[in-house]
């Protein structure tokens, strides 16, 4: 037995701790441990000190062959002789292992990281570790905010996205909650978040920041909401702004549902139902006409004939796809040319939805142009989302928002996790030879 102890505190990496016993069920791993130290002075007069007392605590360690691990730590009390010393007992500490906690060090990052790096629900890995939610939440703040305020996270921007997301869906007690998402479009990584989607919110955000910092800013790129383009202003007025191609598509394609949806109801009297030709046809308008195939154009053209008396979706439908044309090329000038086309089209139109689309547009035109003079667009921003939503998800939905900042930045911020040992690979597939 004293040879295995000796392999487990090799196993153990675990410095000035040694091995008393191993015990494990099919639950979990039980190592029974204590200090090495035998020679320990006063911490206030430095008094060779004598034994006190000892205490077992159950702390959580990195899991051991597919079990939870608990090291049971005997801690010693020791005791100052010295009768005339204020300090009269105390406890022991070790480096790996910080008093009162449930979690080791070790197994608090790892925590920490499964939580903030792989976007895995708190409760999972609380359950796998063996402790309570608040256990991990904990660790998670603990390790998890020196890495997000790391200094060197967030590098110098040139182009930054901003962009809504929905924190909290709407209740009886109060409307949805927005968050707004601040993103570096080269590196791809959530710069912050801030809770709600005002100008105000925006103009807050901005104005912590390192003016120094926000004149490096070249170019934003926003969704088509006046509050974020008030909100850019004062301090980010050197910049250009570029309105994100996918939001631009989606006003267009919002037009077309909301006339699509019009239209059917005052065919029929009621919302789209399963057996409507438009409400059939709802995905196929949405589609860009060049990924429609034969059977798809057919389908529309027989949808539209049924459902739509007076070319109205019809309108709607061809006012979307002038709208995406301009982004079928590259060159400036024609992308003006067609945008132009597109809006004044649309102004001319009798359908109000479609009327209203052109305003936007008008409202937007320099912005719009702006992608094709720029390049920039959000696209990755909206790739950003996908990780946030992910978050989102994994948490069942949140109500703190400092606890949800933090795990979209830990997953999405960039952040430099501590390095991890690689293993090689054993056994490694070698590729095929005809030789
Ligand atoms: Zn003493």
């Amino acid at each position: 037995m004293h040879e295995g102890i000796c392999f487990g505190e090799e196993m153990l990496q675990l410095p000035g701790f040694k091995i008393l016993d191993v015990k494990h069920d099919p639950e979990e791993m039980i190592l029974t441990v204590e200090t090495t130290a035998s020679v320990v002075g006063c911490t206030a007069c430095g008094t060779r000190a004598k034994p006190h007392e000892r205490r077992a605590v159950s702390i959580r360690d990195l899991s051991c062959f597919g079990r939870a691990t608990r090291l049971v730590w005997v801690k010693r009390r020791w005791r100052c002789p010295d009768a005339d010393c204020e300090t009269k007992t105390w406890t022991e500490s070790h480096v790996g292992i910080e008093p009162r906690v449930v979690l080791s060090t070790r197994a608090a990052m790892e925590s920490c990281r499964q939580v903030g790096e792989l976007a895995r629900p708190v409760a999972k890995v609380a359950e796998e570790f063996g402790v309570c939610w608040n256990t991990v939440m904990g660790a998670v703040e603990h390790h998890g905010t020196p890495l997000v305020e790391d200094q060197h996270r967030v590098g110098e921007v040139t182009k930054l996205g901003v962009d809504e997301t929905s924190f909290l869906s709407a209740t009886r007690h109060h409307r949805t909650i927005y968050a707004t998402g601040l993103v570096d479009l080269d590196a791809k990584i959530v710069i912050d978040m801030v809770k709600g989607n005002s100008a105000k919110d925006l103009r807050n955000w901005t104005s912590s920041q390192d003016p120094k910092w926000l004149e490096g800013i070249e170019v934003v790129a926003t969704d088509l909401a006046e509050s974020f383009r008030a909100g850019l202003s004062p301090h980010l007025d050197h910049a250009t702004r570029v309105a994100d191609p996918f939001h631009v598509v989606r006003v267009a394609n919002r037009m077309m549902d909301k006339v699509r949806r019009r239209v059917q109801n005052e065919q029929l009297g009621h919302r789209g139902r399963k057996a409507d030709p438009l409400f059939k046809i709802r995905k196929v308008l949405l589609t860009g006409a060049e990924r429609l195939d034969e059977p798809g154009q057919n389908r529309m053209l027989l949808g539209l004939r049924f459902g739509d008396p007076n070319d109205e979706v019809l309108g709607a439908w061809l006012a979307k796809e002038s709208v995406r044309e301009v982004y079928l090329t590259d060159d400036p000038a024609i992308a003006e040319l067609l945008l132009d086309k597109a809006i004044s089209s649309c102004q001319a139109d009798s359908v109000p939805e479609i009327r209203s689309m052109a305003k936007t547009l008008q409202r937007w035109r320099t912005e719009i142009l702006n992608h094709h003079r720029t390049g920039a667009s959000n696209g990755p921003t909206e790739g950003l989302n996908l990780c946030v939503k992910r978050v989102k998800r994994c948490g069942h939905g949140f109500s703190n928002f400092e606890n949800y900042r933090l795990r979209v930045l830990l997953h999405a911020g960039g952040v430099t996790w501590p390095k991890r040992p690689r293993p090689p690979k054993i056994r490694t597939r070698e590729p095929y030879s005809d030789a």
